[in-house]
């Protein structure tokens, strides 16, 4: 776990900047009992995510894909915001969290309380159908017959999230570009900054000047690289401490 003085050296840079932007990804829910894909245990030692989350296993073989998306649905369900995602939360409420670009597809900064936030790929809590559009709740198809149908036109429904193969939303990504090129403070939490386009934001916030500071028990492919430094920890743990810090020290200025 970081030390106190690193705790400290991100509450002051966050209280520094005028505008903090966050980029989460699976490491960010870990805590809150959903694997990430590169860590231990978890769905993913069964599944091979690029290869069960494809979206042409999602088209030609639903019954694989589905198996998959079945147990991180009843992963998900299950799941509530840490200490990490509330932490956020607080933060955009005090002014200090311009917003979140979020890889997950959990909802669980929404249901922390968050408002800005950008689901980069998507979500898994409502299904769309892949022949007219119609989407509903996920938790209102049943999912006793794969793949699952459409209640208006009865074609096969898809999860409203990005699969590998898949184009990033033109909306998620233009507003993650001008939140990456515009901020001058990003947050890189629980990424491996590996899957792209999503590694690009630090790059792309990095080139426009901003700091850029990575929350991660281990090192990364931008730690040395593209991060000025890392704090090191679960999210839930660094996240609770640093603005338990930052509000110490505003106190302190206005005291
Ligand atoms: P990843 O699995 O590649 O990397 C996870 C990172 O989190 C690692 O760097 C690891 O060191 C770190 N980590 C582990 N425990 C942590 C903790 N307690 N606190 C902070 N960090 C911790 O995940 P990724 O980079 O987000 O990329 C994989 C893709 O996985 C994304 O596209 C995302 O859509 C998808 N995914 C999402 C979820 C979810 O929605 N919760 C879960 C699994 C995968
Ligand atoms: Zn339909």
């Amino acid at each position: 776990m970081a030390t106190e003085a690193e705790i400290t050296r991100l509450a002051s840079d966050i209280l520094n900047s005028k505008k903090t932007v966050a980029l989460s990804g699976a490491g960010m829910s870990v805590e809150s009992g959903i694997a990430s894909f590169r860590g231990k245990g978890g769905l993913w030692e069964k599944y091979d995510p690029e290869e069960y989350g494809h979206i042409t296993t999602l088209r030609y073989s639903p019954e694989k894909a589905w198996m998959m998306l079945r147990e991180m649905h009843r992963e998900i369900n299950k799941a509530k915001p840490n200490n990490g995602h509330t932490a956020l939360a607080e933060m955009e409420n005090m002014g200090l969290l311009s917003s979140i670009i979020t890889q997950n597809v959990d909802g669980l900064h929404h249901v922390a309380g968050n408002r800005q936030i950008i689901e980069f790929h998507g979500n898994l809590l409502s299904v769309v159908c892949m022949d007219c559009g119609h989407r509903i709740p996920s938790r209102e198809i049943s999912l006793d017959k794969i793949p699952p149908k459409c209640e208006q036109c009865q074609g096969p429904v898809k999860p409203d999230a990005v699969f590998f193969g898949e184009a990033i939303p033109v909306d998620a990504l233009t507003k993650a570009d001008h939140e990456s090129k515009t901020c001058d403070l990003m947050l890189v939490i629980g990424t491996s900054a590996v899957v792209y386009p999503a590694a690009t934001m630090p790059e792309i916030a990095k080139g426009a000047g901003a700091k850029v500071v990575e929350i991660n028990p281990s090192e990364t492919a931008l730690t040395g690289v593209v991060s000025d430094y890392i704090v090191r920890g679960p999210s839930g743990e660094v996240l609770t401490a640093v603005v338990n810090k930052v509000k110490e020290l505003k106190l302190k200025k206005q005291g």
